[in-house]
């Protein structure tokens, strides 16, 4: 019989599966503590259970937990950067940024990814596979065991998209919300997609409150053609309807995240079109100076073009941040370090 992965089963299914073992009731709110609340890593830790359950559980259950490769800290900011391994080898990476609100995890969705963008590094190699329920908590889990500090948000801007790994994501954003687990709040958790549209339709009706983040990245659908092949499939016109469905849903305003890339989407023409394009929608632009990728052929946008396009935006009553460069020294930003290790950089 093929074990089960545990950690990805929420509370009733492993209520179900413990009593057909023949345990008592109490049992799976012990087990279900032990996993998410006190986040054992391994069946041995749960020193609460008689032996004999515990071998039972390694018999049926399987529990891995990503390994660190590597952890870098940066001397600027106090930014960690993860490398991960999972049970299968592959090898993801997770960021931990500390902020006057809180601690929050920058998580990955998949092992690679398939959207493709162009400024991306975490897409060069393709998708490799969906990460599990079990390895998107693993990164938050080991990430509060390693910095012994409390984690209170948490955004899904790593490597993969959100909604290309749709019924693990929920999964997990039901699990790392329990209040059994770790019960971090809706409310502080940020998805980040590209703009499936189909995706964002189903989780405006998901009833999970966290906030969308919609990557923007141009104005019209020309530009964005340019810089995300999704684009062909979804023109803008249908992707903020979905978001505006989301608000609808949810009263959760949406962030639209918009790189600037030199020479590409950052003159003042784009930021009038983008006014224009934003007026009336509930939410802020989030500019992110791209951060090059050695194997891109682009450039980030100059201070002065930066500040111009984040002025016009302002000036045309557009709610609108510059996003702080976290990390900087330790490849903190868009999948770079698991780049350069795949690469043996
Ligand atoms: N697949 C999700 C999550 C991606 S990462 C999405 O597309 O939203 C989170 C954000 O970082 C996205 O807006 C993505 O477009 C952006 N991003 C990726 N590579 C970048 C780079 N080199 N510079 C700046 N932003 C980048």
């Amino acid at each position: 019989m093929e074990k089960i992965d545990i950690r990805s089963l929420y509370f009733s299914e492993l209520e179900i599966i413990l009593k057909e073992m023949g345990e008592k009731s109490f049992r799976a709110g012990q087990v279900y503590g032990w996993l998410h609340e006190k986040t054992a890593e391994d069946f041995g830790q749960m020193t609460n259970l008689p032996v004999k359950l515990r071998q039972a559980l390694e018999e049926r259950f399987e529990l891995t937990v990503p390994e660190l490769v590597e952890e870098r800290v940066s001397r600027i900011d106090g930014t960690r950067k993860y490398l991960f391994r999972l049970a299968d080898g592959n090898v993801i990476e997770s960021v931990w940024m500390q902020y006057r609100h809180g601690n929050s995890v920058c998580i990955s969705s998949q092992v690679g990814c398939r959207m493709g963008c162009c400024f991306c590094a975490s897409t060069l190699d393709g998708l490799e596979r969906n990460l599990t329920p079990s390895e998107m908590l693993g990164q938050v889990y080991r990430i509060q065991a390693l910095t012994k500090k409390r984690v209170s948000h948490i955004v899904m801007m790593g490597s993969g998209e959100p909604f290309d790994n749709y019924d693990g994501v929920v999964r997990f954003l039901r699990l790392i919300s329990d209040e059994r687990g770790l019960n971090i709040s809706l409310r502080n958790i940020t998805v980040s997609t590209c703009g499936i549209v189909p995706g964002i339709q189903r989780f405006a009706r998901e009833g999970l409150p966290v906030t969308l983040a919609l990557s923007l990245h141009a104005p019209n659908d020309q530009v964005r053609q340019r810089l995300m092949p999704i684009a062909k499939a979804y023109p803008l016109s249908q992707v903020l309807k979905a978001c505006q469905e989301y608000f609808q849903n949810t009263g959760r305003r949406l962030t639209f995240e918009y790189s600037l890339v030199k020479g590409v989407n950052d003159n003042l023409q784009e930021a009038e079109q983008l006014a224009r394009l934003l007026r009336g929608v509930h939410g802020h632009v989030n500019l992110i100076p791209v951060n090059p990728v050695r194997e891109r052929n682009f450039a980030r946008s100059d201070q002065k073009a930066i500040r111009e396009f984040k002025e016009f935006l302002e000036k045309a009553g557009i709610a609108v941040t510059v996003r702080r460069e976290m990390g900087r020294d330790i490849d903190g930003a868009c999948g770079q370090l698991r780049r350069g290790f795949l690469s043996g950089n």
